[in-house]
């Protein structure tokens, strides 16, 4: 009576906590990198700042800013922001 799946299942379980563990302990290290990239990409520019103000300063205005995320956000600034607005760190779209 010589049931090799009598005699490997406690040692497939120990490996799959193993693995389990690992598995575990790599999503943790990932989530906290991405939470740190989240919170770096979060960090915006102030109003004060980047010099923003609600009017365009001639031509140039956030609505045809590269960085200008309709309907009222940018991805260097602090919302919300005008699509009427300008600040300095306006940069033109090609
Ligand atoms: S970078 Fe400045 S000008 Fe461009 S969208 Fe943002 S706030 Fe507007």
């Amino acid at each position: 009576m010589n049931d090799k799946r009598n005699d490997q299942p406690p040692l497939s379980r120990r490996k799959l906590l193993k693995a389990g563990v690992g598995a575990a302990g790599i999503a943790a290290m990932l989530g906290a990198g991405v939470a740190a990239a989240n919170a770096q990409v979060t960090k915006k520019a102030s109003h004060k700042d980047a010099g923003y103000q609600e009017s365009p300063n001639g031509a140039k205005r956030c609505g045809t800013c590269r960085q200008f995320r309709p309907p009222s956000s940018c991805i260097t600034v602090e919302s919300p922001i005008s699509e009427n607005g300008w600040c300095r760190l306006y940069a033109g779209k090609a």
